[in-house]
């Protein structure tokens, strides 16, 4: 039996845990039992700052007592209601509010909102509310889903067919008839990067050779994140997104920004884009929609995309899709109170009064031997490392491992380590952070 070697410590044994080396965790746990504020604390009661947000979900902070009771309250009064043919009324509420801070400029907001359970659910919707959009336009033909390499957009078949992760790919069958642009990391020509790059925005081109290769009539839709996270923090060049609407608009393909990570405040603005200017004709999202509080997502549509999927037949339901915690009672409780305190406390806008000292502080590190290069927007920051020989992931998993003990939770996905505290820190949390990850990045060689 693993028992983990701490007091009240769990039986290990049966959780089976997501994206982790299970047994190599199970021999060395890292436990988190409560958190406050920018800290959690560890089962052997130590505080560790929190540089990820969680999993770039906690973006007011953690425990959030105005959340904790709004879903109380509302478990108490209506805990689950079915939402097929059936409504109730926090859910639409959860949508208006939404809607009002939907993306784009007032006039063209995205603001018709399908609920999902999570990222990944909003991936695959969104997917195929492009899919039945061209076809209720009468675009038949266009089934063939565009993604990017290293995207990542979520587990489903659909989001991992358009993700560009090979070891979320190599195992599992894929949707035929997808295809991928090239991504747009390249340190060659943009190193050390403080926002936009300035080279790479022809890399969108690659949407028009693939419209020359497979035709346009036959792409439903083209899916970026506007900002990759989880792959490494890759920013797109100035120009780059611009480029990508122009391209989507000539041929008639949606383009849709999986703003899982971007959305709710992440880069200064409510979305990337908002930040961005451009403006997508859907939005996918989740984590910060509850401050992680409890697992939704929400997907945006365009009136133009929303409208045309509503001139069926009366009594007909436009869209045979759904989740049985689609507008979840106590998940749209919890999402309204989070963005009671989003608007309350500016936490939308916040990071754009704040980034330039982030970038500054980050970039700090750029003296270190073994880093190659940082890149930060927003409130994000990604820092590659020098991979020891033949062992990619090695040193940056090592630097995770220590900063755990230092007392800092960072993100690492191959040699790069991710940055992306909540909305709230202080210039005090964003010093901690660059400390502890200096001595980190020194010490392990
Ligand atoms: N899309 C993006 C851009 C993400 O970052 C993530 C999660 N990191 C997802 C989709 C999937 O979200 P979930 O884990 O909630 O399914």
């Amino acid at each position: 039996m693993n028992v983990h070697a701490k007091p009240n410590a769990p039986v290990l044994d049966s959780y089976w845990m997501p994206f982790t080396a299970n047994r190599q965790f199970k021999a060395a746990p890292r436990m988190l039992v409560s958190a406050e504020g920018m800290h959690y604390t560890s089962d052997d009661g130590r505080r560790v700052l929190d540089g990820t947000a969680g999993l770039w979900c906690v973006n007011a902070g953690h425990g959030r007592r105005e959340i904790a009771s709004a879903v109380e309250r509302q478990l108490s009064a209506l805990d689950y209601a079915p939402s097929f043919q059936m409504g109730h009324p926090v859910a639409f509420d959860f949508a208006e509010r939404l809607a009002a801070i939907a993306p784009g400029p007032e006039g063209r907001k995205l603001d018709r909102v399908f609920f999902t359970g999570s990222g990944s659910e909003s991936v695959d919707t969104a997917l195929k509310i492009a899919v039945a959009y061209q076809r209720t336009i009468g675009q038949g033909t266009r089934t063939r889903l565009i993604g990017r390499e290293r995207g990542y957009h979520g587990v489903g078949f659909g989001g991992i067919s358009v993700g560009g992760l090979v070891n979320n790919r190599r195992v599992f069958p894929q949707l035929p008839g997808t295809d991928h642009l090239r991504h747009t990391h390249d340190i060659a020509r943009n190193s050390f990067v403080r926002g936009q790059p300035e080279h790479g925005a022809e890399l969108a081109d690659d949407l028009e050779r693939l419209v020359a290769l497979h035709g346009a009539e036959t792409i439903a839709a083209c899916i970026v994140e506007p900002v990759a996270g989880s792959t490494g923090v890759l920013v797109p060049p100035k120009g780059y997104l611009e480029r990508l609407r122009a391209i989507c608009d000539r041929h008639g393909i949606l383009l849709v920004f999986d703003e899982v990570i971007t959305g709710f405040g992440r880069l200064g603005a409510p979305f990337a884009a908002d930040h961005f200017g451009v403006l997508p004709d859907l939005v996918t999202t989740a984590k910060g929609l509850t401050n992680g509080a409890l697992p939704m997502g929400a997907v945006f549509a365009g009136r133009h995309v929303h409208d045309a999927l509503m001139q069926g037949p009366e009594g007909a339901i436009e869209l045979f899709h759904g989740y049985t915690y689609s507008g979840h009672p106590a998940a749209c409780a919890a999402g309204i109170a989070t963005l009671d305190i989003y608007e309350s406390e500016g936490l939308l806008t916040r990071v754009a009064a704040i980034q330039e000292d982030w970038h500054a502080a980050i970039h700090s590190l750029a003296d270190l031997p073994n880093v190659v290069d940082i890149r930060t927007i927003g409130l994000i920051a990604g820092i590659e490392l020098k991979s020891r020989d033949g062992a990619m992931g090695a040193r940056a998993y090592d630097v995770f491992v220590d900063c755990f003990e230092k007392g800092l939770l960072i993100r690492v996905t191959g040699e790069i380590v991710a940055l992306s505290p909540p909305l709230i820190a202080e210039t005090g949390h964003i010093h901690e952070m660059v400390e502890t990850l200096r001595a980190s990045i020194e010490t392990i060689r």
